[in-house]
């Protein structure tokens, strides 16, 4: 049975005139940069978050940007995130001239797992941590990585950067919409970033990306930093920053598509749920795992086995799409190669690499296309 991944085509169908309506707006206004839109957006993300201000922004990777550039962080500066992500996480904390510093996973949750998080700081502060080698580092952040959708442990994570006087910026890329104790994600660290890239659970028609936070004094230095250091006028230019803007047209696109998001959420976890109901019963198969106090936005339904090779090459024989992330985590991309990590420092995100694979997963999926794809997966498990 031929199915998309991602089915973009049946959210448009439904919400066609609305969406048309909206762009049309915008073509006769003409104010493509920071037009009404991106500040309507900006007012129901913040809304939406639970948080005081939402700053949409041009990709969920300059959202990390600028949480980052925001605080100042720089060389010399330690960065604690997970290997087991999308390239951008570590990438833009090389960008700034910090120093990523991995901390392995939780084998079930697929996000940082604290207790190593307790001990790679203690390493850096100690100095002992074989990137404290050759130059000095301050550990400053953590970025806790909200993989597939579902939110990292902020009670444990934001109670260590207490202690130790870290920021944390939540890369909430995967997880616009997940809650953790009933909280939105964006609203559970110092800042949250996430992104509106059209594949994400919320996604416009190109790139975008928001920043949150409840930090009057964070909120304004971001949306400085996210037109060119702009200070009290444009064209005074007090710090560094970028072209980071979400055009009006993205925002005319995403305003419609966040009114049917709570629906949407409603449904991505009915198909996740009869995923997992039929995955469950499948021996060799370990369908995705959700703590109690946590929902997801299941920007990935993500299933681990042994037989994953096997498991894919029968679900592309049979027309269904299937896609591995991670396949490389990222100790052992080439672009950290002068971190100097090596095979083995990372078991469980090693581990997760070799035995992960997506199905397919959006709100518009079919009672009678997930039993396929499971009859494929438990004929290929055996
Ligand atoms: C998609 C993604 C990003 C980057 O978002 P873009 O909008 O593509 O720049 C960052 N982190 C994670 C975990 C992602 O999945």
């Amino acid at each position: 049975m031929k199915m998309p991944f991602i089915d973009l085509k049946s959210q448009f169908k439904s919400i066609e005139s609305d969406i048309r309506k909206r762009i049309d707006a915008v073509l006769e206004h003409g104010q493509y940069i920071m037009g009404p839109e991106v500040h309507e957006l900006n007012e129901k993300l913040a809304e939406f978050a639970g948080v005081k201000h939402a700053i949409s922004c041009s990709s969920g990777t300059d959202a990390l940007l600028l949480g980052l550039m925001a605080k100042n962080i720089g060389p010399g500066d330690a960065v604690f995130t997970t290997p087991f992500t999308f390239v951008a996480t570590a990438e833009v904390v090389a960008l700034t001239g910090a120093t990523p510093v991995f901390v392995d996973i939780d084998p079930v949750t697929f996000n940082i797992d604290v207790e190593e998080l307790r001990k790679v700081i203690a390493d850096v502060e100690n100095g002992t941590h074989p990137l404290c080698k050759d130059s000095e580092l301050k550990a400053r952040a953590i970025i806790p990585v909200d993989l597939f959708g579902i939110p990292a442990e902020y009670d444990a994570i934001n109670a260590i950067a207490e202690e130790h006087g870290l920021f944390v910026l939540e890369d909430g890329a995967q997880s616009f919409g997940a809650t953790y104790h009933g909280k939105r994600t964006g609203s559970l660290s110092h800042v949250g970033a996430t992104s509106f890239f059209p594949a994400k659970p919320l996604g416009g028609y190109g790139d975008g990306g928001a920043v949150f936070t409840d930090d009057d004094e964070t909120a304004k230095l971001m949306q400085s930093v996210m037109i060119h250091g702009m200070g009290e006028d444009r064209y005074q230019n007090v710090r560094l920053g970028i072209n980071g803007r979400l055009d009006s047209l993205q925002a005319a696109v995403l305003l419609p598509k966040l009114e049917i998001f709570p629906d949407e959420l409603v449904k991505r976890q009915q198909v996740a749920d009869a995923y997992s109901e039929r995955l469950s019963q499948i021996p060799g198969v370990t369908p995705p795992s959700l703590p109690e106090h946590c929902t997801s936005a299941w920007a990935q339904y993500s299933v681990l086995s042994e037989k994953r090779d096997a498991i894919q090459s029968a679900l592309r024989e049979a027309d269904i799409p299937t896609a591995t992330y991670y396949p490389i985590p990222l100790h052992l991309q080439k672009m950290f190669a002068d971190l100097n990590y090596k095979q083995g420092d990372m078991p469980v995100s090693e581990r997760c690499a070799a035995q992960i694979f997506s199905l397919p997963m959006h709100p518009y999926l079919k009672e009678e296309q997930i039993a396929e794809v499971c009859q494929v997966i438990a004929k290929a498990a055996k």
